[in-house]
């Protein structure tokens, strides 16, 4: 094989013919003197745009690929032996026109296209070691079965940046100085560390006509080649690179690794086939590793929301953190609908459709843990703008499943209430509030009190936030036709005890959802309204008998989240008796937010659950036969001791947690 070395890569034109002595040669280029190289072979065409190219000594690193091999032992580079056509035929986009303007660090060959000359040869025409010397290693190479270049490093007649030097000349292939050459972490980022390291290359950059340059240690391995063409979509020009530097560059990528991942997902293959599809633009790669950066910086800052938000001019991010839209950055236009496409790709959306609303997911591995984020886009006047929305599963708030519903902070008296409806056999226990309000928190608490292995537990949610070992979980998938009420049907044939709808939006859910609660299965689900008492009119008002409602239902918390005080900062707020009065709050100590560096100056850190218990008791089903008014029916569960969110948000003034203008801003939102 090592015969069919011919040439197939060899693009005419871009033959680097003589490259002036490196430049920049980080090393000391050869033993040997370095002669400049001989000009250009004949075949040698112009050298592309930047003509000097250095040369003849090797540049700096180089790997230790298998490579190299002496005529005699042909054997020795089976492994290379591939390069030349595959090679050839991705890199044609001619070894010259490298990375950026600047290409510090990459050497074209002198000779492009794979050469017949024996790496032997090559050592000595690049003056790194005089043809003795070399005889006598091509010959001890020989007798060993050894490829020749593994044997000259050994002996100390080339280091190893000179063998991957060597090797790029041979092959015709360029050389790449890692200790120097500036990377493109848009191409790094193209395919992760892991599959880097397996391969033993890794993109750094691109080629001005889009392909990308792969630094490898064995740069003639045509799988690896293929391979990562085809995880990236990419055409590939491969370069030679130091084994040493290689391994270096992996060391720091690993670091890299452990704070930002690349793309993990349960299903590795279909990722990859995700990525695949990536188009060609330019400005993937920067894109890539923005979006990236946004979402891991939005993580970082305990961001539950990202919104990309296209305005007339640039694009730009905000991320919701403890309920509060803050600005993020801003993106440029062009680089924006890049961002906004990349993030559909990820998601599995369909990028060419841009008129209409779409929702997807995808899952990343940041600092070791996944993150599943859930992505609508919409449709909007200046342009197409994307929510996403981050499901941190290892993120705290949730779950000590030990006391899973002291985790979430409910006074006694309503945990109690709370707790006494789920341990029911059978009944409705409803949790409203608006989107992001914690709700569903509140219910993996309940399924985590309740998952005892000695109920079965079945869940339909959209989308499943978290996954509870033992519990049978089940997702939404309208465009397969599985709906809340086709799937909450499905499910009551698997014999539940406990069944969790993750909502009730309409009037068939609703109505499966009661029958169940009445039939011997412990019901879980939430509801879209403003307190508890409203939730039993907007059941009757989806088409739900009363007297249905009125049997089903056993209990209802509604709740609100409300940004903490900063510990740090928080300070007392001087209120005369008159004020605090007025907001309920005689004689209480009250703190208000100022703002420092652990808060990053808000006044706030992090948030807590505000609740409004209501036991539907015999006198409040009573009334729902009767149809009251949710006044009335508030009236008499108050009388039976429900405390509304308001009270239980002033408690939390008083204790100090949060400050009178979080409540008011909650109290608004109740309006
Ligand atoms: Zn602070």
């Amino acid at each position: 094989m090592g015969d069919i070395a011919t040439p197939t890569v060899a693009t005419p034109a871009e033959a680097p013919a003589e490259r002036p002595p490196v430049p920049r040669s980080p090393t000391p280029p050869t033993l040997a003197g370095e002669q400049p190289p001989p000009a250009p072979a004949p075949e040698a065409t112009a050298p592309a745009n930047e003509a000097p190219a250095p040369a003849p000594e090797a540049p700096a690193p180089a790997p230790a690929p298998a490579v190299s091999t002496s005529q005699a032992s042909p054997a020795a580079e089976e492994p290379s032996e591939g390069p030349p056509e595959k090679g050839g035929e991705r890199r044609e986009n001619g070894p010259r026109k490298p990375v950026g303007a600047e290409q510090k660090g990459l050497y074209p060959p002198r000779h492009p296209g794979r050469s017949q000359r024996m790496i032997g040869e090559v050592v000595v025409d690049l003056g790194l070691a005089d043809a003795e010397t070399v005889e006598e290693a091509v010959t001890a190479a020989r007798a060993q079965g050894r490829p020749t270049g593994v044997v000259l490093v050994e002996r100390g007649i080339l280091r190893h940046d000179q063998l991957a030097r060597v090797v790029a000349e041979r092959f015709g292939l360029d050389f790449v100085d890692l200790s120097v050459f500036d990377l493109d972490m848009g191409a790094v980022n193209l395919i992760g560390f892991q599959a880097a390291k397996r391969y033993q290359a890794v993109p750094v950059g691109f080629t001005e006509d889009g392909a990308l340059l792969l630094a490898m240690a064995n740069p003639t391995n045509v799988l690896t080649i293929d391979d990562v063409g085809m995880m990236t979509g990419r055409r590939i020009r491969p370069a030679a690179a130091s084994v040493e530097d290689l391994n270096l560059l992996l060391t720091r990528l690993a670091r890299m690794d452990e704070s930002i991942e690349d793309l993990v997902d349960e299903e590795p293959e279909e990722q990859g086939e995700r990525d695949v599809s990536l188009d060609d633009a330019d400005e993937d790669a920067p894109v890539i590793k923005l979006v990236h950066s946004l979402v891991a910086q939005a993580v970082q800052q305990g961001a539950s929301d990202i919104h990309v938000n296209p305005e007339e001019g640039d694009t730009r991010v905000l991320y919701r953190v403890d309920g509060v839209l803050v600005p993020a950055a801003t993106v440029k236009r062009r680089m924006a609908m890049g961002v906004v496409s990349r993030i559909k790709i990820m998601a599995d959306l369909d990028i060419s459709e841009r008129r209409v609303p779409q929702d997807g997911r995808f899952a990343l591995n940041l600092e070791g843990r996944r993150v599943d984020i859930r992505v609508v886009t919409l449709p909007l006047v200046k342009g197409e703008g994307v929510v996403m929305r981050i499901l941190d599963k290892g993120a705290g708030m949730l779950v000590d499943p030990q006391d899973a519903l002291a985790s979430l902070g409910m006074e006694g008296k309503d945990r109690e209430r709370f707790s006494r409806a789920i341990h029911r056999p059978n009944g409705a226990v409803l949790v409203t509030g608006p989107t992001g309000s914690g709700k569903s928190t509140t219910l993996y608490a309940a399924l985590h009190t309740l998952n005892d292995g000695e109920r079965s537990i079945l869940t339909i949610e959209d989308p499943v936030e978290q996954q509870i070992p033992g519990v049978k979980q089940m997702q939404i998938a309208p465009k397969a036709g599985v709906t809340f009420d086709v799937g909450l049907r499905s499910m009551l044939r698997a014999d539940p005890d406990v069944i969790m709808v993750g909502e009730i939006r309409d009037r068939e859910t609703a109505h499966i959802a009661v029958e169940a609660a009445m039939t011997g299965h412990l019901v879980l689900s939430t509801l879209h309204t403003r307190d508890a008492p409203s939730a039993l009119g907007r059941l009757i008002d989806m088409g739900i008998e009363p007297f249905l409602v009125s049997s089903a239902v056993d209990c209802i918390v509604a709740q609100r989240l409300v940004r903490m005080l900063c510990p740090h900062c928080k300070r007392r707020q001087q209120l005369s008796e008159h004020v605090l009065a007025e907001h309920d709050l005689a004689g209480a100590t009250v703190y208000e937010p100022v703002g420092c560096s652990r808060c990053s100056g808000s006044g706030y850190r992090g948030r807590l659950a505000l609740y409004e218990v209501m036991t539907v008791s015999e006198r409040i089903r009573a009334m729902i036969l009767e149809r009251a008014s949710v006044d009335d029916m508030v009236a008499v569960a108050q009388q039976e001791g429900m405390r509304r969110l308001r009270e239980d948000g002033l408690g939390r003034v008083r204790d100090g947690s949060t400050s009178i203008a979080e409540i008011e801003r909650m109290t608004s939102s109740l309006l």
